[in-house]
């Protein structure tokens, strides 16, 4: 198996959360996966999974001990920044048309100008018809653009802060700016097809949807292009949505290639990470106690509402996410002994936050030293390491959310270079190194 070749495929083929949704639920089946909702009844060894609104899966595979003394779960997330469609985007000024977004997650807006873009999701029409929108990553398809200003006239933009000099609201894409004939103008008789008439005549002869159906639409405007590989070495991997696709793919793969022999496994790919986990697809519902509810239900003995409660309590979790890699260039910001290096294998996170561990999930002593214990035995590489130096700022991940139920969580990932940009930097040592600790901890006792 080519575990990095299939690693970018999912990077092409994943770039919005419902797609990385699709590609699992294809892989799983291929696996002998079957759907929970379907399933009766289950006992050791069935494979089933739960997909909750397109966004989020679940998988599971049950084990022979009983649920109550705890899952193995590895959890990530599969949304990345990007700039969302809004719900009236077309406009035409002064002859160009325009496509309006809001953006998703924590982006520097600077970088999301003068580089190709893809529009990717979906529109649904009042009766209900889904109508799936791609458009931007085939080579023959066209792709999208945000402008900037020339350098010659940018003396007041450069002189702007970084997160000023490119506004919220001018993340326009241009959607077209066809040549009107001056002729039209003056023939009164005629009436005048605009730039933006045409866009939308495009739109309901190509997909079949008018303007007014962008309301009912969740359309992610994001970078066009494939994942490469990067150095003269291709030690390195350059894609779109690494964090988190790196820990959501390496996660799902472990879970489909590894066997469940005691306790129960449990793989979950989660959505609204990068906007802090909200809503009915975010970590911070009830989504896992929901869907653990509906295994409880189907596993005959126990069906109690302690037996879900203990299985959650008695979890141990990767909560897999990445962690920003050292950056010699901007060495300063960094803790060097306490930071993670690209191609030094996965990184553990004993607890993310900012200023005096705000908003943290710790984890405990006693669970990291039994995954130390685990990830020798297993023969892979491993840091322990800080987001940067205290105090330059922080982040949180889907740890706390978990940590509610009185799991065992600890944040474990693949450092990034260049974390939230357009294109980020992983390294394919990492991406091994994460398959491999994923798949020994699904074995974890
Ligand atoms: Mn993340
Ligand atoms: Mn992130």
């Amino acid at each position: 198996m080519d575990l990095i070749k299939n690693y970018m495929d999912f990077l092409n083929d994943g770039k919005t959360e419902r797609k990385c949704v699709a590609l699992a639920v294809k892989a799983a089946e291929k696996a002998g996966y079957k759907k929970l909702e379907d399933a009766k009844s289950l006992k050791a060894g069935d494979k089933v999974y739960s997909v909750k609104m397109n966004k989020t899966i679940v998988l599971f595979q049950i084990g022979t001990e009983p649920i109550e003394n705890g899952m193995n779960i590895l959890g990530a997330h599969i949304d990345s920044p990007r700039l969302d469609v809004k719900q009236n985007p077309v406009y035409e000024k002064d002859g160009i048309v325009y496509l309006n977004t809001h953006y998703y997650g924590g982006i520097k807006k600077y970088q999301w100008v003068a580089l190709p873009l893809a529009i990717n999701g979906v529109v649904f029409l009042s009766d209900g018809k889904k109508i799936e929108v791609s458009v931007g990553d085939d080579p023959e398809d066209p792709v999208f653009c945000i402008s900037d200003i020339l350098p010659h006239i940018a003396q007041a933009q450069m002189s702007k802060s970084a997160a000023e000099f490119i506004e919220g609201e001018k993340l326009d894409l241009i959607l077209g700016c066809a040549h009107q004939d001056k002729k039209d103008e003056d023939d009164k008789d005629e009436k005048k097809e605009s730039n933006k008439d045409k866009i939308l005549a495009v739109l309901k002869d190509k997909y079949g949807f008018d303007e007014k159906d962008f309301a009912s639409a969740e359309l992610e405007v994001v970078p066009a292009g494939k994942a490469r590989y990067v150095g003269f070495d291709k030690s390195l991997i350059l894609g779109y949505g690494q964090d988190d696709r790196v820990c959501s793919f390496t996660s799902l793969m472990a879970m489909l290639d590894t066997k469940a022999e005691g306790r129960t496994a449990c793989c979950i790919l989660t959505d609204k990470e990068e906007i802090g986990s909200v809503g009915a697809t975010g970590m911070d519902s009830h989504l896992l106690d929901n869907v653990v509810a509906e295994v409880v239900a189907r596993l005959g003995e126990n069906n109690s509402e302690l037996t879900i409660r203990r299985a959650l309590a008695n979890s141990f979790m990767l909560s897999s996410d990445v962690n920003s890699a050292y950056d010699p260039l901007n060495w300063e910001l960094y803790d060097k002994q306490n930071s993670s290096f690209l191609a030094r294998g996965i990184v553990f996170n004993k607890y993310t936050g900012s200023r005096g561990k705000s908003a943290a999930s710790d984890a405990n002593a006693e669970f990291i030293a039994q995954l130390r214990g685990l990830l020798d035995k297993a023969d892979v590489e491993y840091q322990f390491a800080e987001m940067a130096k205290v105090d330059v700022g922080g982040g949180g991940t889907i740890a706390k959310y978990c940590a509610s139920y009185g799991m065992q969580v600890i944040d474990c990932g693949v450092s990034v270079l260049s974390m939230h940009a357009p294109w980020e930097l992983t390294s394919v040592f990492d991406v091994e190194q994460a398959y491999k600790a994923y798949k020994a901890f699904i074995t974890l006792k």
